[in-house]
């Protein structure tokens, strides 16, 4: 852009820097359910996690198309087809509402009478 790399902009640095914290938050979420899910635990705690990454990568994706520019936005380029299928992560396998609802509030509302 303007005969310099994009990657030299400050604003794009700052986007991937936001882009690497949910990632490696999302990362280590998920080892920490999986962690609990050995030991037979942390039902609640699948359905935040599937909830909170497939929202983050809505979220990366987004950001990742707009740093490509109108170029991410051709199917030629794999970041149009990683947004297009990050939409659809919260949706099945579970829809967000449905875990939120059914599953998560569910059972801190339980927990929360248990005290
Ligand atoms: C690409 C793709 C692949 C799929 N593959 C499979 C597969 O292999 N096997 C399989 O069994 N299914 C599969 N599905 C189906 C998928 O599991 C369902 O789409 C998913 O469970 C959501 O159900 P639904 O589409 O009926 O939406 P609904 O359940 O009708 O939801 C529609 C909307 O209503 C909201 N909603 C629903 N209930 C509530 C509530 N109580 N309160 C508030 N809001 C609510 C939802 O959050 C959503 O926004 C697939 C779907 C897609 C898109």
């Amino acid at each position: 852009m303007f005969g310099e790399s994009i990657i030299d902009y400050q604003l794009i640095r700052a986007k991937l820097g936001r882009i690497a914290v949910l990632t490696q938050a999302g990362r280590q979420f998920s080892y920490a359910v999986a962690t609990l899910m050995a030991k037979g635990q942390g039902q609640m705690e699948a359905s935040m996690v599937k909830a909170y990454v497939c929202r983050a990568a809505e979220w990366v994706t987004r950001e990742s198309m707009q740093i490509h520019g109108g170029m991410g936005y051709a199917e030629e380029y794999e970041i149009s087809r990683l947004f297009v299928d990050a939409r659809v992560l919260s949706i099945f396998e579970g829809a967000d509402e449905t875990l939120c609802l059914k599953v998560i509030a569910r059972q801190l509302i339980a927990d929360s009478q248990q005290d």
